[in-house]
């Protein structure tokens, strides 16, 4: 499979440049060249296929010219080696549980595949890689577990000091091995320009093999396909029209679902489901594309008020009309497909309570937002069955959840044992120069 450039059609990569690149020198967004149906033996077979052996097909029928067929069964198996269950709600909506894996949020399909990945191709190479992340929280945690102990790779992750919750900080700093956490002592942008300083920084590049695991990685968003395919065999063929409910920020998520559909899943329709960063949203009712700075809210982790795969979904269906988030045909053609819903806090924590009360099942602050835009479009589509994506454990945000039901919650064993374990971090400053000097101690 090669990848073009969504700011340049004509640009090509191949697999290992996409996958250790992340971004294309233009600045766009790496996109599969082709993106043809799955055969129609794969969807004959697929109500007796596991989990496994379907992430494996998918993989297969779109990078089998690049991974040889054992090795790309070996590492998708391997990364892949947790359950996405769909719970049923009521006979028209269900809930695919995403955070079965070591992180407890779906950002642990993305991640344990580009890590197997990227140590696939690193095979044999005699220098060792070096993943350079900044995080805010969830991602770090993800990249952290994913990466653990993967042969010839280290992973060095900053994160801001005070700024991220303290189950959270525990998953970045408690791994030891080839995970190391740099503690900077300010913001995540802080991070983040440190990050992009020592991409920038010729010398350290030609000393240490530099490579990011940044969330828009091509990597990162082939695996979140699987689990529509999943979704969908577990459901059922009843004739019924099929609706995914997807709680986005980034839309990565959302995206991964549109890919799905292009390899032949048969997706009536995608809700988009926000809080109150809701550009995408707003896109979808006018037709107006305008990014803005985001507001904090209680489904933090999809606080973007410029998401970067807007550019990716732009591209799947306005690649006849350029670039422009404006051009009628594209704005069409997404409505068509998307709809979108944006809640506020309030009706977010009545969502909350309201799916406790009626169903038994304790859902977290991004699921109840995809909850509220479930049940209002299947209000004017009752003859549909929907799937909310649930993105997160609830335990994950533990002290609003509990607030919100009034009662305390259960905490899943692999996060609750990470409180007793020693926090291992360096402590830095906001500046680059010792990051640099830190990274060429340890790596060079
Ligand atoms: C990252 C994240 C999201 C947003 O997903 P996108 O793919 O960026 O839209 C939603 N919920 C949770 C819990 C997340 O961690």
């Amino acid at each position: 499979m090669k990848f073009y450039s969504t700011n340049d059609p004509a640009h090509r990569a191949d697999l290992p440049e996409a996958l250790f690149r992340g971004l294309p020198a233009d600045n766009g967004l790496y996109m599969p060249e082709r993106l043809d149906p799955l055969p129609a033996a794969f969807f004959a077979e697929l109500p007796d296929l596991s989990f496994q052996e379907i992430a494996y097909r998918i993989s297969a029928h779109l990078l089998g010219d690049d991974v040889p067929a054992e090795d790309l069964k070996a590492l998708v198996y391997d990364a892949v080696n947790f359950p996405a269950p769909v719970v049923k709600l009521d006979d028209q909506r269900y809930v695919l549980e995403l955070f079965h894996g070591p992180s407890l949020a779906f950002k642990d399909f993305g991640a344990r595949f580009m890590s197997r990945l990227m140590g696939h191709f690193n095979r044999g190479n005699e220098r060792q890689l070096v993943i350079l992340v900044a995080t805010s929280g969830d991602t770090g945690g993800a990249v952290a577990a994913g990466f653990y102990q993967t042969p010839g790779i280290e992973v060095v992750i900053l994160y801001p000091k005070g700024k991220v919750s303290l189950l959270q900080e525990k998953q970045l700093t408690t791994l030891g091995h080839n995970i190391h956490a740099l503690e900077v002592d300010g913001t995540f942008d802080d991070c983040q320009a440190i990050v992009k300083k020592a991409f920038l920084d010729e010398q350290l590049r030609s000393d240490i093999r530099l490579s990011s695991a940044n969330s828009i990685n091509i990597s990162r968003l082939i695996p979140q396909a699987f689990y529509y395919f999943e979704a969908y065999k577990q459901l059922g063929a009843t004739g019924d029209p099929v609706v995914f409910c997807v709680p986005s920020g980034n839309f990565g998520n959302l995206t991964a679902g549109l890919l799905a559909q292009r390899m032949g899943l048969p997706v009536h329709h995608f809700l988009a489901a926000t809080n109150r960063n809701d550009v995408v949203p707003a896109y979808l009712q006018t037709g107006v594309y305008q990014p803005r700075p985001s507001v904090a809210t209680l489904s933090n982790a999809m606080d973007v008020g410029a998401p970067s795969n807007f550019a990716r979904m732009l591209n799947l269906y306005g690649h006849l009309n350029g670039k422009d988030p404006h051009a009628p045909a594209t704005h069409a053609a997404m409505q068509s497909l998307i709809t979108g819903y944006a809640y506020d806090d309030a009706a977010t924590e009545a969502a909350g309570r309201e799916v406790e009360e009626r169903f038994g099942y304790v859902i977290d602050p991004h699921g109840a937002v995809g909850y509220l835009a479930l049940t209002e479009w299947q209000k004017e589509h009752p003859a549909t069955r929907g799937v909310i994506l649930e993105t997160a454990h609830p335990s994950k945000f533990k002290p609003d959840v509990e607030r919100i039901l009034g009662h305390s919650i259960e905490v899943p064993e692999r996060l609750a044992e990470l409180e007793h374990r020693e926090k291992v971090a360096i402590p830095l400053g906001t500046d680059y120069e010792p990051v640099r000097d830190w990274l060429r101690e340890r790596f060079v």
